[in-house]
């Protein structure tokens, strides 16, 4: 998802370059005989021009790119920050979720699997069951 402006820079910029292919292209078929030294001078002029606005564009084009790599490593900050795993010795945490995580799963594969959560089950002493090892876990050690 290109912002509209980066994306009307680049545009600009391809149209100027395939013009001054076409500059080139027209020079070549008109051959040497048939250009005056005040045609080639005037296509050289306008290729010049080009090319100098093709380089600013390029320019600013370089900064479109430097700031969007910035927003990607800040983000990518964010979602690691957001995505780690704290252990409190008995499971794994989330920041912002409440629902802990499979030690055994985590530690074992790498895998980040939720556990399920039985309330009041005296009958049944872990309070926290993984759906994948099916191991259980009880918050009263
Ligand atoms: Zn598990």
């Amino acid at each position: 998802m290109a912002d509209p402006a980066s994306l009307a820079a680049i545009s600009g910029t391809l149209e100027l370059v395939n013009k001054s292919v076409d500059l080139v292209r027209n020079l070549r078929k008109k051959g040497d005989d048939e250009l005056t030294a005040a045609e080639m001078r005037n296509t050289l002029i306008d290729l010049l021009d080009d090319l100098v606005e093709v380089k600013s564009e390029f320019v600013s084009l370089k900064a479109v790119l430097l700031s969007k790599d910035e927003e990607i490593q800040d983000l990518k900050d964010k979602l690691q920050g957001k995505n780690e795993l704290k252990y409190d010795g008995l499971l794994y945490w989330k920041e912002g979720d409440t629902t802990a995580f499979c030690p055994i799963c985590y530690e074992n594969e790498g895998k980040v699997i939720h556990l399920n959560y039985w309330a009041g089950s005296n009958m049944y002493p872990p309070n926290w069951t993984c759906k994948v090892c099916k191991n259980g876990f009880s918050l009263k050690r």
